[in-house]
């Protein structure tokens, strides 16, 4: 592929650098600060880049094939990246389109990544948002979580390639592996119940026997990531999160979206077993550990009813323990 010959919109991070004496977790902040994004780029990862004329269905079966979660949108006549294409967009095409198992999802079938981009573009993010490999990982958590972003493509200025899409995973795993060389700060020991990380009010859920659409449609309209599923007395029996949507390509059965939250969690390929909570008295370092090796995105927080009482997610953790000691809130800005 030819370099591009206009650059995509980098991200040159935020400028505050208050101290917030709250939690003495400077530590992580200036780890954070001190190390790049190219720290954390592995040997070896597999990247696939989309033509926007491309038709969307090929482009999500294309995912699938290659264990892909999102691409970088190549626009062959601007010869730039514009964007990124992820599951996300996915859930947002079947939500747009679908109409009743009998009928074929006119939006996946027909429309190029370009004609879905027009529509959609207007109410969304319309630029690539990327950073470069000498940027640090403080500004790559500030990108990701002020933009409400699950991808960020590391694009060498030089050469205009992406090199990697970074993500809240990678990074809190960099931070597990090489930040036990520094010393541990007493926040960790902290219950995540009295520092409230997380999200603790307004929970977007959905019952198990919703169905598939009833799931999408909470997707589009709050934006979260994931939805814990509960049976009739409230109870967290399963976690759907938007990566399971792209079972329905793998499975191709997009077609039928009037399937129950019950039949798609049994129907996944690729999933993790039972629910990977926490308690509002176990402390950040426990927290920590389970996040990273569950190697998922966020815990549910439960009571021991396993009622639901709330999120932690990576952005949470990633807020609370590098932006807001710098005086940053990304998050809920
Ligand atoms: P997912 O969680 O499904 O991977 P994201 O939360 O990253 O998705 O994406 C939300 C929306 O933002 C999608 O429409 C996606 O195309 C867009 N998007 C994601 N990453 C970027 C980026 N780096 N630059 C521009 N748009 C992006
Ligand atoms: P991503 O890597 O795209 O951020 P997620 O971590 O949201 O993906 O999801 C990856 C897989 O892990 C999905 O099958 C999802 O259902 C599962 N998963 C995520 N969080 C949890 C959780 N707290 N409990 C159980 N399964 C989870
Ligand atoms: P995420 O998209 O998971 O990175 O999280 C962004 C913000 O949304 C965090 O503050 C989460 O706690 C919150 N969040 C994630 N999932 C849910 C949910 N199902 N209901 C309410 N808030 C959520």
């Amino acid at each position: 592929m030819e370099p591009p010959r206009q650059g995509p919109v980098q991200d040159k991070g935020p400028s505050t650098k208050r101290a917030d004496p709250e939690l003495d977790a400077g530590v992580y902040m200036n780890f954070m600060r001190n190390h790049c994004c190219y720290d954390t780029i592995p040997t070896s990862n597999k990247l696939v880049i989309f033509d926007t004329t491309l038709k969307v269905k090929k482009a999500f079966l294309a995912l699938v094939a290659n264990g892909l979660r999102a691409a970088p949108l190549w626009d062959s006549r601007r010869q730039c990246f514009v964007g990124m294409l992820t599951i996300t967009d996915f859930i947002n095409i079947l939500h747009r389109y679908y109409r009743s198992p009998m009928v074929q999802i006119y939006g996946l079938e027909e429309h190029k990544i370009e004609t879905w981009r027009a529509v959609y573009l207007q109410y969304s993010i319309n630029s690539l948002i990327s950073i470069s490999p000498e940027a640090s990982l403080f500004d790559a958590i500030y990108a990701l979580l002020k933009y409400k972003i699950h991808r960020l493509p590391v694009i060498d200025p030089e050469s205009g390639n992406v090199l990697h899409i970074m993500t809240h995973k990678r990074i809190l795993k960099f931070l597990h592996l090489f930040g036990a060389m520094i010393p541990k700060p007493r926040f960790l020991q902290r219950k995540i119940g009295d520092v409230a990380i997380g999200t603790f009010r307004n929970i977007a859920m959905v019952r198990d026997t919703a169905t598939v659409y009833d799931a999408l449609s909470v997707f589009v309209e709050r934006r979260v990531s994931a939805l814990p599923v509960v049976n009739e007395k409230g109870k967290v029996v399963g976690l759907y999160s938007r990566f399971d949507v792209i079972n329905l390509a793998a499975q191709k059965s997009y077609n039928d979206l009037d399937i129950t939250m019950h039949q798609a969690l049994q129907g996944r390929v690729c999933y993790v077993e039972g629910v990977i909570k926490c308690y509002p008295h176990e402390t950040l370092e426990v927290i920590i550990d389970r996040i990273v090796e569950a190697k998922v995105h966020r815990l549910v927080m439960v009571d021991t009813e396993d009622m639901v009482k709330g999120i932690v997610s990576l952005s949470d953790l990633l807020q609370a323990m590098v932006l807001t000691p710098a005086g940053v809130d990304a998050l809920f800005s």
